[in-house]
Order: C-alpha cells, then structure tokens, then sequence
C-alpha cells in the first residue's frame, strides 16, 4: 500500500550568495517555475510550463535558495487529504496507513521526512496548517496580502495565501522575512512593516485567548498534551482567557467557506475550456460540448464536483451574498478578539491524521465537526496563523494553531519560538 508520490519534478538552480544561501526547497505544483512543469498535479495542465517564475520562487533564488523540484498536491488545491493528485495518492510519513492532509500534501511529506528543512504551500483553507499538523512540522499562513500570489495558480483568490511548511519556526520565520515583499505584479500586496496600528512587543504581549469547551473534542491524549501547552504558557506567566465562539460562528464556518471558495474557483477555473490553455479535444461539436467533454476527460471529481457547487451558489446570488456578510461577521468578531487579546490559540485539526479509507474524497460539510474547522478563521479573517506541533497520539502528530491580529506576523513567530523550545526540552 505504501506508495508515496510527493515529488513531481527535479532540477537544479545557479548557486548565489545571500540570506538562504545553498538551502534546498520544494514547491507546491501550482506554483508558475520557468523551467519545470507547472501541473497542479491535474492532467488538465499535464503539458503546461509557464515560462515565468512565480514572485516568491524569484525572491527565493535571489536570496541563495536552490528549487529542487516541484510537489505533488491535492488536484487545484481542492481537497485536504492529499488523495487527489494525478500522480497517486500520499501517505502520512509517519504511518502509511494514515493521510497526510492536504492540499500541500507533497511539501508537507518532503518536509517531515527531512528531505528539506522548507517547503512552499498555498493555504487557502487549511492546506499549509492541517497537513503540517499531521505530519508534525512547522505550518504558517501569513497575513493576506504581505506575499505576493503573483504565479500562484489560484484557487479562490479572496482566501488564496502563499504558505510555508518548516522543520521549525526560525526557519519559517527567515523564509517569510524573503518572501514577504510588494510586488507590483500583484497589486493586491502591501508593505508588511507599513501598518497604522504600532507593533506590539513580545514583552508586553501577554494575553492569549482559547475556546471553551474544546477539549471534549480532543481524544484524552490529545487533552493531555494541550493542557501541557498550556501549563506551559501559564508558568511563563501568559494570561489565558477561555471564550465562547459564538454559535451562529461555529455552526455557519465550513459552509461559509465552502459557498465561496467553490464560487471563486469557478471564476478562476473558467480559463480551463481547453480552448485557450491546457488539453484539447477536437471532435466536439460546439464549444459547450467541447468544454465539457475537456473537463469530463482531464479534471479529477472533487475539482469537478466544486465546479458543479460552485456554478449553483452563483446561480443562487442569496447563498453567496449570505456568505460574504457571514464572512465579515467572522472579521468582526476576531477583530474584537485581537482587541483584547494578543493571541488565539487552539488544538486543530482537532485529531491525529485519520485513516486513508476513513477520509473522504470530497468535501461533504456534513462529516468534520465545528471543532475541526477553526482552522477557516484565519482564512476568512486574513490574519496569520501557524500550526506548531505539541506531541504524539497513537505514533502521529498532533499540533496547535496559533494566531494572532492582521500583521503581527513577526510576533506570532516570537510566541511560537518560545513554546516550541519549551516543548522540545521536555520531549
Ligand atoms: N481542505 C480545504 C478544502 O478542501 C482546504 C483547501 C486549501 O486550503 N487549498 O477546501
């Protein structure tokens, strides 16, 4: 059964000298690299070299980083099990039997299998932090809009965020300081140093706020180890609130995200007709059929099954109207968080990586549990959020997400730092 397929394609770079001289990485498969295929691991864009490199592959060459090859991932970014690329399924490194998660599912396993100490990813809802969770290593979403996403392939554009999956958190920390520059090609990123609010100190950010209740999700061992994380911050004299999440927040999460990321991914996807890029077909008899048989043949069914979603909620103005003035309810309410609390922690994904035939292929809405979604808060809300690895359930790992207000990226990672030295000198 062990088949695992996380690298696409290989090659070599010109060494320069700079930040991350000499230091090999891989990226996910819907970044654009000049040189190497650029599949999003779909037989849709089997052929397609983009002739360009992404921003973030070109900030990277020019500090000294070498791109070693390409990642296999969930087909378009569409799915969180690392199941869905065109190239076979990926396993959880730790155990076969387990998923990986996904949708970064190959960077994650390079990663966690020491093959390179980073890896890119690209988050839309999850896709860096929950397959980083499950394999163990550092998974960071930065605040939307400090990396550009210029030559990202994109999957819902108002979500889509350039990822980084790490051996630790200094190493994500140093990658991000590359990365996270305005581009003028993508005129939707900002400077990360410019902000209208002053940046707190480490010194005196000291209260984090989790989510009552929670725990009666987590496995015992689970709950055990969370509670050390948070022994640990409390001796560190950090002051720790528990809230409520809301219902209406809980309860309307996943559809929220999933009305619009499958609307968004309609939008972006339309380009795959086979007409102007990507697959043929010649024998069709009209352009609808053309485009029909095209996808039929060359995208996989959960990319298909979004479409179909996504085409029905923007027939349905309501259902994506509603998810938009939810999406600000979400804004609203982390926003207070961020006003009195420095920091947002949870356990999530709330259980160590499932098994392969107890995940589903598709994203249904009805199977997670709100517990397991709280990942889609920092998607929906733009701020950073990094998932930290705390332990081990039944031999697989087990993390917590960390989060913290819109651009407070390099505290995060202070905060981050000092309980990951903590936890490794008591394992
Ligand atoms: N699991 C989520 C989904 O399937 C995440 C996707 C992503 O972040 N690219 O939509």
């Amino acid at each position: 059964m062990e088949k695992n397929n996380f690298i696409v394609s290989c090659k070599e770079q010109v060494k320069t000298k700079d930040k991350l001289e000499n230091i090999i990485y891989l990226a996910k498969d819907n970044f654009w690299t000049e040189a190497l295929p650029t599949t999003a691991s779909s037989n849709f864009l089997a052929d397609f070299v983009p002739g360009e490199n992404a921003t973030v592959i070109k900030l990277l060459t020019k500090s000294g980083a070498i791109l070693k090859g390409k990642t296999a991932m969930d087909e378009f970014a569409c799915g969180g099990t690392g199941l869905l690329a065109n190239t076979g399924i990926i396993t959880n490194p730790h155990n076969f039997q387990h998923i990986v998660g996904g949708s970064s599912s190959g960077s994650a396993t390079a990663v966690a299998k020491g093959l390179v100490s980073f890896a890119l990813g690209s988050d839309t809802g999850g896709s860096v932090r929950q397959p980083a969770a499950y394999c163990g290593i550092v998974g960071f979403k930065p605040s939307s809009g400090l990396v550009s996403r210029y030559g990202l392939i994109p999957m819902a554009s108002s979500l889509d965020t350039v990822g980084i999956l790490a051996n630790s958190v200094a190493t994500t920390e140093k990658v991000f300081l590359v990365i996270a520059q305005p581009d003028p090609s993508d005129l939707l990123t900002i400077d990360a140093e410019q902000t209208t609010t002053k940046p707190v100190s480490f010194f005196v950010a000291k209260k984090i706020t989790i989510l009552k209740g929670i725990e009666k999700f987590l496995s015992p061992q689970f709950a055990e180890s969370y509670q050390k994380t948070i022994n640990i911050l409390k001796k560190k004299n950090y002051q720790i609130k528990a809230i409520e999440i809301p219902p209406e927040i809980r309860e309307n999460l996943q559809l929220c995200y999933l009305i619009i990321c499958s609307s968004e991914l309609v939008s972006h996807l339309n380009s795959c007709q086979g007409i102007t890029y990507g697959q043929k077909v010649n024998n069709a008899e009209n352009v609808g059929a053309k485009v029909c048989q095209i996808r039929t043949e060359y995208l996989g069914k959960s990319v298909r099954q979004r479409l179909l979603l996504g085409s029905y909620f923007l027939q349905n103005k309501k259902d994506c109207e509603k998810a938009y003035l939810f999406r600000q309810k979400v804004k609203n309410w982390t926003e207070k968080i961020f006003r009195k609390y420095d920091f947002l922690l949870f356990p999530s994904p709330n259980s160590e990586a499932p098994k392969v035939e107890h995940s589903s292929f598709f994203f249904t809405g009805s199977e997670t549990h709100w517990s397991d979604n709280l990942l889609l808060l920092a998607s929906l809300g733009g701020f950073p959020s990094l998932s930290l690895p705390i332990g081990f359930v039944n031999g697989l790992p087990i993390s917590v997400n960390i989060n913290a207000s819109y651009k407070q990226d390099k505290l995060l990672f202070q905060l981050a730092k000092s309980i990951e030295k903590e936890i490794k000198a008591f394992s």
